[in-house]
């Protein structure tokens, strides 16, 4: 298994900064008259890893969904690989076919897995790349076959969701999201629904991805795991970016007094 997109060595000390593979420009969006994201600017190289911190409630979710195509911004603009650029903000609006284009390029990865519990494990990864990409059931479930086989539930292709636990269920989401082969993923809170002691698990898988180099937008609250696993970390709080920067420094000395006091709180 390997990325779409394969990084340029950026991890080597003095290497030159990736190309972006994502790009996000005064991304704004409400909800009625509760304005979520103010005005959102991200750049996340190929092969990088961008973990979002913050209070609940700040948007970090709706960057993601935003990302996704699940939620249409208001305004600003998303480029994902250089080539499909939406701009939310241009008359008139993107169509469903534009938001289409950008999911396609990224798969996410719920907190709360959003397996469809009628269907197995085998057909639950196999449902996007096969209805939705039209890609050839038999290549499909051979490489699900073995990504399942991978993640150690090649025993379990046949099983319900009911029947696995949180971490087994989080790693058949990981699972469907690879399958899509997208050129970025996204993670909305992975282990927060999990028993503490399944956290682990899922939190190596991901960091495997990571090294084997995934680009990846993490929404998290494991700052251990952030500071091990992201190249960078942003402080999102009242729909705005308040800092951004390397996860040692910004976890360890952070330059803005609301990021302090969120750490604080959570240390
Ligand atoms: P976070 O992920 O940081 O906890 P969210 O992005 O989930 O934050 O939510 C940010 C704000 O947007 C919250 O006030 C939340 O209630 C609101 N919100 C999120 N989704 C919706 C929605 N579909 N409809 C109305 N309000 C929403």
């Amino acid at each position: 298994m390997s990325p779409t997109d394969l990084p340029t060595d950026a991890a080597t000390a003095g290497a030159p900064a990736p190309a972006p593979l994502l790009t996000v420009r005064g991304l704004r969006k409400s909800f009625g008259t509760n304005q979520v994201l103010e005005s959102i600017d991200l750049t996340v190289g190929r092969g990088q890893v961008l973990a979002l911190i913050g209070p609940s409630g700040s948007g970090k979710t709706t960057i993601l969904r935003c990302l996704n195509g699940l939620e249409v911004a208001d305004g600003g603009a998303i480029t994902i690989g250089g080539e499909v650029t939406i701009d939310f903000g241009r008359v008139p609006a993107p169509s469903r076919r534009d938001l289409a284009a950008l999911r396609d390029r990224s798969a996410m990865v719920f907190q709360h897995y959003n397996l469809f519990p009628h269907k197995t494990v085998l057909e639950n990864v196999l449902e996007g790349p096969v209805v939705v990409q039209r890609r050839p059931r038999a290549e499909v479930t051979a490489e699900a076959l073995a990504l399942l086989d991978r993640v150690g539930l090649g025993d379990k292709i046949d099983a319900h969701p009911f029947e696995l636990s949180g971490g087994q269920q989080q790693r058949v989401g990981i699972v469907r999201a690879l399958a899509l082969r997208p050129q970025l993923l996204l993670f909305d809170e992975p282990t927060s629904s999990l028993d503490p002691e399944l956290v682990g698990d899922v939190l190596r898988l991901i960091k495997e991805l990571a090294v084997e180099g995934w680009t990846m937008v993490i929404v998290t609250h494991e700052l251990e795991f952030a500071r091990e696993v992201a190249t960078e970390v942003a402080f999102v709080d009242a729909g705005t970016i308040v800092e951004h920067g390397d996860p040692k420094q910004l976890l360890r000395n952070p330059t803005q007094e609301r990021t302090r006091q969120f750490l604080h709180r959570l240390l």
